[in-house]
């Protein structure tokens, strides 16, 4: 692949191939074929669509142009793209990983790997000395997690990245809370940079999708075989809506950005809130490493209420967000972590890793920021 000449608004929107090289229409066909003529028995461009068709090449192109990779690849969710990547070890290796973690990927992590043989140490990553205490003559990769979910621990990236050179690990990266508009990993040190494309870059809660993308042409050549292997690629559809979504990426996230840094300054000062977690606030711990590796705060925020009662009344109350474990669309998403999206972890470590019944995260849609207040603090009452 030649390197981008493009800015990361134009590549948004023009992805490497911005229309139908047969037709010239301004969108790339949703491709809805399973399989592929071989003229006179030989094989084209394209045999069979699990080995790849150009609805799906399409946004692999676009997701290896936005994060300077080799190679992408497009999987049926975020989470088929993290077990697509994790496949990369094998029984007898040994993992160290963010200990806050999305939910899904704790689960996958804790109960999938071990039936593999892939033993996983949690760590809090915001530590480098704690990960390269972690480390074993077994450690094969590390996974991170930063903006971790859903309290907003900082792993310095380039650390990651050169204790992974230094002792022969590769460096993955749950890339998804910040995209590659406001985070470029690969260009950090960082070996592959993984997305839950179902939230902003597809950015209308209505897919399911995973973005994988390495820098490596051995990993990527890898993670090929895997891919056409395994089988969970995304379908022509989706690849299609995706596709649709990533061109809006740069307005829409930051249009959330900006109200999501109203709101937590808002949320800080109200009398029912204890502690807000917010890489754009000005006492943000993390506040100096995070923009160190990134471009923007990104547009999701956690909060912890005073009570737990004012959960359930929080819940009932507002009226805008939707109330459900996922982030990144274009309408507010309000969560309980708790019992949503990290419900899949044991209540003993979740309480261990700080995550109480009483926080709540919220992901900021593109709402009038006043509309949005007022719902916020009438739930808040
Ligand atoms: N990574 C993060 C940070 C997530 O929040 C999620 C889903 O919420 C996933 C991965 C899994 O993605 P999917 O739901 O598309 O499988």
């Amino acid at each position: 692949m030649t390197l981008p000449k493009y800015r990361p608004a134009t590549l948004l929107v023009h992805q490497g191939k911005d229309r139908d090289p047969a037709t010239g229409a301004a969108t790339v066909p949703i491709y809805q074929a399973s399989t592929y003529h071989h003229e006179n028995g030989a094989s084209g461009a394209y045999d069979y669509a699990r080995s790849g068709n150009p609805s799906r090449e399409q946004v692999e192109e676009a997701v290896a142009l936005l994060e300077g990779g080799v190679r992408g690849f497009a999987y049926a969710s975020g989470m088929a793209a993290i077990g697509s990547t994790l496949a990369l070890l094998k029984s007898g290796d040994h993992l160290i990983a963010s200990a806050d973690l999305y939910g899904g990927s704790w689960r996958y992590i804790t109960g999938v790997l071990p039936q593999q043989g892939v033993t996983c140490s949690l760590v809090d990553t915001s530590d480098t000395n704690a990960v390269r205490a972690a480390i074993t003559p077994q450690t094969r990769a590390l996974f991170l997690e930063t903006p971790s979910n859903p309290l907003f621990q900082i792993t310095d990236l380039r650390d990651m990245a050169v204790i992974a050179r230094d002792n022969g690990l590769i460096s993955m990266l749950d890339n998804t809370f910040m995209t590659p508009l406001l985070q470029r990993p690969l260009d950090l040190g960082i070996d592959i940079s993984i997305h839950s494309a179902t939230k902003f870059l597809g950015g209308h809660s209505d897919i399911l999708a995973g973005l994988v993308t390495t820098s490596n042409p051995t990993l990527a050549k890898r993670l090929k075989y895997f891919q056409n292997a395994f089988g969970a690629v995304l379908s022509p559809f989706d690849c299609f809506l995706l596709s649709r979504g990533i061109k809006t990426l740069k307005v829409r996230l930051e249009a959330a950005q900006a109200t999501a840094q109203a709101l937590a300054e808002r949320l800080v000062s109200h009398p029912a809130i204890t502690r807000v977690w917010f890489p754009g606030l000005d006492d943000f711990a993390a506040r100096e490493r995070h923009f160190s590796q990134a471009a923007g705060a990104g547009a999701v925020l956690s909060f912890e209420l005073r009570e737990e009662a004012q959960v359930a009344k929080l819940l009932q109350r507002v009226k805008l967000p939707i109330i459900a474990p996922s982030l990144g669309g274009v309408e507010t998403i309000l969560t309980h972590c708790w019992s949503m999206s990290h419900a899949a972890i044991p209540e003993q470590d979740k309480l261990r890793q700080g995550i109480s019944k009483k926080l709540l995260r919220i992901s900021v849609g593109l709402e009038d920021l006043e509309d949005l207040w007022e719902d916020l603090e009438g739930g808040l009452r």
